[in-house]
């Protein structure tokens, strides 16, 4: 407690009389003064920080890849390919970085990092995927869009900018900034529009791919803090991006086309028509290889920083209507704890719920779409949630979730 002190008594850590120091706390058997307060809590802050960039340099912490795509499972229905692959690659991102902290620059052997691409259509998973990853790991982790970004000099974000993004992530803890995790989306849209090296210059293609090249392969950047354009007088944050983590994603329209050639031309110079057959015709991104991301207009260099390549499936009804409900945090779940607040029970028929898989087939919006057909069925029933009785049960039956579709 704060005591007015007494000439007699001293700060118990600096030995300053209170005469001098001015007012003191007293515990149970000593007294502490403001100055000494103060520079313990500079201590313990630090210490925090540097406990939380300890974290995943402890073996104990680091989550066995059987453990990430537990975790993964709790979140993400189906993709279980595709879970496999970034479970193993985020955990080996962080061996990579265990090894490297106790090694120091003495590497005999070089890991390389494992930045991964994902493949598949909009709406199957891809970003939900790198955004529970990052979750599990409690690392920053931010999301960034590539049709935005465009090569310096040009309207629109430099490339830079992602990484001020994962900085405010990082609350501006550069330490813990440079073993965050970044997803590109869109990253098919940077694509080249031909395979041969354009002549004229490709500012949103060709140009940001080459800027990407240099976050991705590890390079000290200079970010400025607050983002936008660089400019002489601002003061920047140099950040080095050799372990951070780079997830792209991108649905590669009609990539299925350069996969089918490749793998056309390969059965017929091989085993003949019996390999052929057992194409999954209807799923050829499982097919995937690096050579076909340079068909479709990545540059090999980008490609080449990419070892880890996976894919997403399609999202058929039995995998729509699983999302509904099944997740930690389902669709389902969230209005049931919508309405629980306001101590009314919700219940949906499962009539209810087939028919919004169907709505959802219907017109192809996948698991995106999903949301906004139930928000369309709910608003009304939230807007009258409050008047209703309380302790009462209210279910969505296929009837109620017609009506409210067809307003
Ligand atoms: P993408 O990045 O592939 O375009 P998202 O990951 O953003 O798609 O998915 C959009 C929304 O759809 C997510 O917020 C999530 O609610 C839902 N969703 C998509 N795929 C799945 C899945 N496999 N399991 C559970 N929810 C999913």
């Amino acid at each position: 407690m704060a005591k007015k002190p007494t000439n007699e008594e001293h700060c118990s850590f600096c030995g300053r009389p209170a005469s001098q120091s001015g007012m003191l706390l007293s515990g149970l058997n000593g007294y502490i003064c403001a100055d000494c307060a103060r520079q313990a809590g500079q201590i313990f802050a630090e210490h925090g920080k540097k406990a939380s960039q300890d974290f995943v340099l402890q073996q104990g912490d680091i989550p066995r890849p059987a453990e990430i795509k537990a975790f993964l499972d709790q979140y993400v229905i189906g993709q279980d390919d595709a879970k496999r692959v970034l479970s193993v690659a985020v955990y080996n991102h962080y061996k990579r970085l265990k090894y490297n902290s106790e090694h120091g620059d003495k590497n005999d052997v070089e890991i390389e990092k494992s930045n991964i691409v994902m493949v598949g259509e909009t709406g199957t998973g891809k970003t939900l995927l790198a955004r529970t990853i990052a979750r599990l790991l409690k690392v920053p982790f931010c999301i960034a869009d590539a049709t935005t970004l465009t090569e310096a000099g040009y309207v629109g974000d430099d490339v830079e900018n992602v990484l001020v993004r994962l900085l405010q992530a990082a609350e501006y803890d550069v330490a813990s900034c440079e073993r965050g995790i970044v997803f590109i989306d869109e990253i098919d849209k940077i694509a080249r529009k031909s395979e041969n090296p354009s002549i004229t210059r490709d500012v949103s293609g060709e140009g940001v791919q080459q800027a990407l090249l240099k976050l991705l392969e590890g390079a000290e950047v200079n970010v400025p803090p607050e983002g936008g354009r660089k400019h002489p007088e601002q003061k920047l944050i140099k950040i080095n991006t050799r372990n951070i983590l780079f997830i792209c994603g991108g649905a590669f329209d009609g990539i299925e086309r350069a996969i089918g050639a490749r793998l056309n031309s390969n059965v017929i110079g091989f085993k003949g028509d019996e390999t052929r057959q057992q194409l999954d015709r209807e799923n050829m991104l499982q097919y995937v290889q690096p050579m076909d991301l340079k068909k479709f207009g990545l540059i090999p260099e980008l490609v080449g920083r990419f070892p880890v390549l996976t894919y997403l499936q399609p999202l058929d009804r039995e995998a729509l209507r699983r999302i509904l409900t099944e997740p930690k945090n389902a669709l389902v779940k969230q209005y049931v704890e919508l309405f629980k607040m306001d101590e009314v029970e919700l219940h949906f028929t499962p009539e209810a719920l087939d028919l919004v898989v169907d709505r959802a087939v219907e017109y192809h919006l996948g698991a995106r779409g999903l949301r906004s057909i139930m928000e369309g069925i709910m608003t009304d029933l939230m807007f009258d949630l409050p008047q209703m009785e309380k302790g009462s049960t209210y279910t969505v039956t296929c009837e109620v979730a017609e009506a409210k579709m067809k307003l």
